[in-house]
């Protein structure tokens, strides 16, 4: 039988950011091999995080990769997306969850527009903690590196982050890879700066149920299966649940079985990435979105208030202002969905400005004050807001 999962260390949820090409890929396989190598996970080759191979046989299309390992001191979740649109579109709205990033920066290139945009989603989704990679240090020059620090750490102080004293650690994932001992050691530096600078955060435990379901599959025999991180309260196998769907209905049902990354557990609690087995639920009834809670705790809203901060056209944003009548896609914990802006008695507002507005989304979704989301068009993040009150 399937070994269980021991909660013996906190667990956190972290994940690597940065521009196309500069290694995230790489360094996530390179800590998966150290770590292997010290005995505390197993390694996980390049290709099975680029490409998730098994996912793609279930059918499911591959946003996220997840793999998990441990470190003398924490349990860890780490999340890796292929590319640059994938990171936007599905880490976004679930990066509410990181508990901390690794951003990493090609010392060879140094910070690029990616650079920048997932700084400042980072900063929008409410993730406090950044670790700096500065990857390829194997191949670049000492000088050039150090220039590359500063501009990183002026980008995050930037956007708000303390980039004058966060870690900025000088890798090389491919040599490390490949076990060369120098580069060994910088990742695990790389570990060490993650678990001392990373806070263990306060989990809503004591919360209701929540999960924002991240993908859905069928387990043949034995029914529907959705994926997620548990964003607030505890659950477990025989507790009752509502899964408030897309159009506003809900549907009850008992969680049959729970695991974390393919081992049973006795109870998940908030920071967990889970898979939960939903008795009574058919494939076609729950999708990406959907939330499921503790039954009565949610109520779903088509509209709300919000601030927003409308990205700068130099950092990927609009061109042109926006008025009321603008129609863009709402990224909302897992969900996407459009929604008719009305600025009030603004006139319009313009890239780089922070404006209060009022949304009215074209179905209505679980929401709450406080709760972050990303607005997108045309492929691109336009800009960032929290929610300041449900109508
Ligand atoms: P991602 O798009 O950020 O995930 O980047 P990848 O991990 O796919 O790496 C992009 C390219 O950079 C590949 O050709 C890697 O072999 C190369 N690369 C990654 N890490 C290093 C490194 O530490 N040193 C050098 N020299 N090349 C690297
Ligand atoms: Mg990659």
């Amino acid at each position: 039988s399937k070994q269980a999962y021991i909660r013996s260390k906190p667990h956190l949820n972290i994940g690597t950011m940065g521009h196309v090409d500069h290694g995230k890929t790489t360094l996530t396989a390179a800590i998966t091999k150290v770590l292997a190598d010290r005995g505390t996970g197993s390694f996980v080759p390049f290709d099975r995080i680029d490409r998730a191979p098994e996912e793609l046989r279930r059918g499911i299309t591959i946003t996220i990769a997840h793999v998990e390992y441990e470190t003398d001191t924490r349990h860890y979740a780490h999340v890796d997306m292929p590319g640059h649109a994938d990171y936007v579109k599905n880490m976004i709205t679930g990066a509410a969850q990181l508990d901390g990033a690794i951003l990493v920066v090609s010392a060879l290139d140094g910070v690029m527009p990616q650079t920048a945009e997932h700084v400042l989603l980072a900063r929008q989704v409410g993730v406090r903690h950044i670790v700096v990679a500065l990857n390829k240090a194997d191949a670049g020059d000492e000088e050039l590196t150090d220039l590359v620090e500063l501009e990183v750490r002026e980008l995050l102080t930037a956007h708000g982050f303390d980039g004058d004293v966060l870690p900025v650690v000088r890798v090389s994932g491919l040599r490390a890879l490949e076990g060369d001992p120098r580069w060994t050691a910088a990742i695990e530096a790389l570990l060490d700066a993650v678990d001392t600078y990373v806070p263990v955060p306060e989990r809503y435990v004591d919360a209701p149920f929540l999960l924002s379901v991240e993908n859905v599959l069928t387990i043949t025999g034995r029914g529907t299966v959705v994926t997620g991180a548990v964003e607030r309260g505890t659950v477990r196998p025989g507790a009752s649940v509502e899964v408030h769907r897309g159009e506003g209905e809900q549907l009850a049902s008992v969680v049959t079985g729970l695991e974390t990354f393919g081992k049973p557990m006795e109870f998940a609690q908030a920071g967990d990435n889970v898979a939960l087995l939903l008795r009574g639920v058919q494939r076609g009834q729950v999708r990406r979105g959907d939330i499921v809670a503790a039954p009565g705790s949610i109520s779903a809203h088509a509209g709300f208030t919000a601030r927003v901060y409308l990205v700068p056209a130099a950092e990927g944003g609009r061109h042109t202002p926006i008025a009321t009548g603008y129609r863009p896609q709402f990224y909302i914990r897992t969900a996407d969905v459009v929604g008719d802006v009305d600025l009030g008695a603004v006139a319009m507002a313009l890239p780089g400005d922070t404006v209060d507005l009022a949304v009215t989304l074209a179905r209505p979704l679980p929401l709450e004050p406080g709760l972050g989301f990303a607005i997108r068009e045309g492929g691109r993040t336009v800009g960032a807001g929290t929610v300041r009150s449900v109508r």
